[in-house]
């Protein structure tokens, strides 16, 4: 497996490939590699000749109180776990690397990017799509792979390939979760043994959504409510926001029906947890 810290060695290995006829595969990802990010390249494994990963926790995408510094990471680790999976070359660069002049340029997708996480996150998805901008034209990838853990980073993405005509297939991948049922994410980390137990109020919640919807409530509001019950009731657990929307639209719906998406952040102690389910609602005629 390559390991590369500059744009250029990326962009020389890549063009190799495609001359080759290679086709390449792309996995981004901030690394403190978990089975998420593990089923992502697996994935890409199956569909491509040439696996690249980047590893890089993009600065531009934490708010200025948040977690940036103390977030989890460990190259070494990373690289054996990506080598496993059959890796081809890890982009590992610096700060300095990607962001090396004063960059004037942001990308952003509007609309889509305010709703949701948007609304406690405002600068996080200009900083998502800035980046995977430039790691996309950096790499040259044929498909990139997301995972629906961050539905909505998905959904933008998507809408950020087409509105800027990036010749990429983008492949979604279905959340990991634990055993009990909680989202694998690097910042499980950061919870100790009672907040890891509170923890799994999102996916209780959720499931508890999933269960009122079958029983035919189609009531997005009563719904919200169970779910935010169910949450007060945990005393480790904040809630950021909930949200019953469109899959497509991210539009917040009154009555739950077609392709909803029910999405949910909560912090439990100060680690801020995303999770969410989409589920497809049949009409009555
Ligand atoms: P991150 O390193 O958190 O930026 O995540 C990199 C990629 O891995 C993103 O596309 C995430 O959606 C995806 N990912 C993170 N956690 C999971 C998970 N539990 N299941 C599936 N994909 C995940």
């Amino acid at each position: 497996m390559e390991v590369c810290r500059q744009i250029n060695e990326v962009r020389e290995f890549v063009k190799e490939q495609k001359r080759e006829g290679q086709e390449v595969g792309f996995v981004p990802t901030m690394g403190y590699l978990h089975q998420g990010h593990l089923s992502l390249m697996k994935e890409a494994r199956k569909d491509n000749d040439i696996v690249v990963v980047s590893i890089f926790v993009n600065p531009t995408q934490f708010e200025p109180d948040e977690d940036y510094e103390e977030y989890p990471r460990d190259l070494e680790r990373d690289l054996k776990l990506a080598a496993e999976v059959g890796v081809d070359l890890v982009f590992a660069p610096e700060v300095e690397e990607v962001y090396s002049t004063q960059s004037l340029t942001t990308v952003q997708v509007a609309d889509l990017s305010d709703r949701l996480c948007g609304e406690s996150r405002p600068n996080h998805f200009t900083g998502v799509c800035t980046i995977v901008s430039k790691l996309f034209n950096i790499v040259g990838p044929d498909r990139a792979y997301f995972g629906q853990k961050d539905a909505q980073q998905v959904l933008i993405i998507k809408r950020l390939v087409k509105d800027l005509n990036f010749e990429i297939e983008i492949v979604t991948v279905p959340i990991a979760r634990e055993k009990d049922g909680l989202a694998i994410s690097s910042r499980n980390k950061y919870l100790n043994e009672s907040e890891r137990e509170a923890a799994l109020v999102l996916y209780n919640s959720l499931q508890l959504a999933k269960k009122l919807i079958i029983a035919g409530e189609k009531n997005a509001e009563i719904i919200k409510t169970k779910i935010v019950e169910r949450i007060k009731g945990e005393p480790l657990a904040e809630l950021d926001y909930v949200e019953i929307v469109d899959q497509n639209t991210l539009a917040s719906l009154s009555e739950v029906k077609n392709k909803v998406l029910i999405a949910l952040a909560v912090y439990i102690g100060q680690t801020r947890l995303i999770d969410n389910i989409m589920l497809e609602v049949e009409t009555e005629c």
